[in-house]
């Protein structure tokens, strides 16, 4: 049979220009930055993949739905359109609006954590683990080994380790967990996806003990995406449908609606246990906002409810989003270059640790190349290693994760493919020239997630 190439399920109907530069303003514009690309300004990026949260490009009929907003304070008609694509999309019938993902972890945390408790999850995501440990809890990691393998070709990297996590309620007892936090295409571990199955063992074996099962849904379509793909018996299930099989197997989700759901700003808690969402509503009036908007606009729930729609209308969405991803992290393997495989839901991610072997660690590898990309291309990605990672409070030393990574971020229906030929050939070029990558020191670094304002300075 002959290849037959697929492409966007969309065209393009406004452009928004791009800053081009020299070499010689990105040298400046880089040491200006103290070589941390978050302290880029954004006019000095050509092709921005420091991140995929937030930076969607909304369709005709989400931007119309932003007209079309009820701001009414309370009992907005948005509200009850967002209440509405969530019990249909995700299953769950009590919805709690939040100005963004961590709004929700937030409401969810300090509703179920009582201090002491332990909360088991599949690796940790910043933001969630920070609420859990801000409510008194304290986060075990139970997902499976492979997670922690740059080359392990396993299907499913983000699945829990059932016996890990019957280790931890043995140890701990079942009382002292009020829920597992399960993430779907779990994002530390670079875009990697849960089985169904392991999704079912996880809620069969948590009901027996009575504990409940918390998603981070933020990434549900994805990993739905993986599924239909990898897992025997649904490559014929929709992406909707596989969707709605994910959740079955949870009480409830929090949601950071700047990833699947194509919006910029958004989230919320959604969970079936009325009483639950009583104790979350009668928080988020105090630190979000009224029950019916929670901490967004009309406007903006009116382009939610119409984004959770659009992003299962079909499976055409999800597969050009995710073959955007496999594209370009094909590209750069072929080019000899070490990256997490298989490539993952929303970026490909760059084993610096080995593009830069000759550097030690405490020399930050992949926060020089990815400084180094930069001054190549204009291309804009984000350190996920050493210096992400921050120190031991009591040590003082580096924390030393195993993985050491240049993260690319594909934000959604924003690129072409040939913006991914150009980052390709940008890191082919780099690759080529790495033995002149010279490591880093800081300059200045920040007492709390450094990584965002550190500054540093080639070591001579
Ligand atoms: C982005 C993200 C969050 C946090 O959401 P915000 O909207 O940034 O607050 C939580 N979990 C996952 C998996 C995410 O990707």
């Amino acid at each position: 049979m002959t290849r037959r190439s697929w492409a966007e399920p969309w065209r393009i109907k406004m452009v928004e220009p791009l800053p081009i530069t020299t070499r010689e303003q990105r040298e400046k514009a880089i040491v200006a930055a103290g070589y941390n690309t978050f302290l880029l300004q954004s006019d000095d990026v050509y092709i921005d993949l420091l991140t995929d949260s937030g930076t969607s490009a909304m369709s005709d009929h989400q931007w119309a739905g932003l007209m079309e907003g009820d701001e009414a304070y309370a009992g907005s008609r948005s509200f009850r359109h967002l209440c509405e694509a969530v019990a249909d999309v995700y299953g769950y019938p009590e919805t709690i609006p939040t100005h963004q993902g961590r709004g929700a972890e937030h409401i969810l945390s300090q509703v179920l954590i009582t201090p002491g408790d332990v909360i088991p999850g599949n690796m940790y995501f910043t933001t969630t683990r920070f609420h859990q440990e801000h409510a008194g809890g304290r986060f075990v990691d139970v997902i499976v080994d492979e997670a922690h393998d740059t080359e392990a070709l396993h299907p499913f990297k983000g699945n829990v380790d059932l016996a890990k996590l019957q280790a931890v309620i043995d140890e701990v007892g079942a009382e002292r967990i009020p829920y597992v936090s399960v993430e779907t295409n779990v994002n530390m571990a670079g875009g990697q996806p849960m089985s169904l199955a392991n999704l079912e063992a996880t809620y069969d074996l948590c009901r027996r003990h009575g504990i409940l099962v918390m998603l981070d849904a933020t990434r549900a379509l994805e990993n739905a995406w993986f599924i239909k793909q990898r897992e025997a018996g649904y490559e014929d299930w929709s992406v909707a449908d596989l969707v709605r099989r994910i959740c079955s197997f949870s009480d409830g989700a929090t949601v950071s609606s700047k990833k699947d759901n194509l919006v910029n700003i958004g989230g919320f808690l959604a969970v079936r246990d009325p009483e639950i969402a009583r104790e979350a509503r009668s928080l988020l009036v105090a630190f979000e906002g009224l029950h019916t908007y929670g901490g967004m606009s009309g406007r903006d729930m009116e382009a939610l409810a119409r984004g959770i729609r659009e992003m299962v209308d079909g499976d055409d969405h999800v597969r050009a989003r995710v073959g955007q991803v496999e594209y370009l992290g094909d590209l750069i393997h072929k080019a000899g270059v070490p990256i997490i495989r298989p490539v993952g839901g929303h970026g490909v991610f760059i084993d610096a640790a080995k593009v830069l072997a000759h550097l030690p660690r405490d020399e930050f590898p992949a926060q020089a190349l990815t400084a180094a990309v930069y001054v190549d291309s204009g291309v804009r990605g984000m350190e996920r290693g050493i210096v992400s990672a921050g120190r031991d409070p009591v040590t003082g030393d580096h924390h030393r994760p195993r993985l050491e990574l240049v993260r690319l971020a594909i934000p959604r229906r924003v690129y072409t493919q040939s913006h991914m030929d150009v980052v390709a050939e940008s890191i082919g070029a780099v690759y080529e020239t790495r033995e002149q990558i010279r490591g880093l020191r800081f300059t200045y670094e920040p007492d709390h997630l450094r990584f965002f304002q550190a500054r540093f300075e080639p070591i001579a």
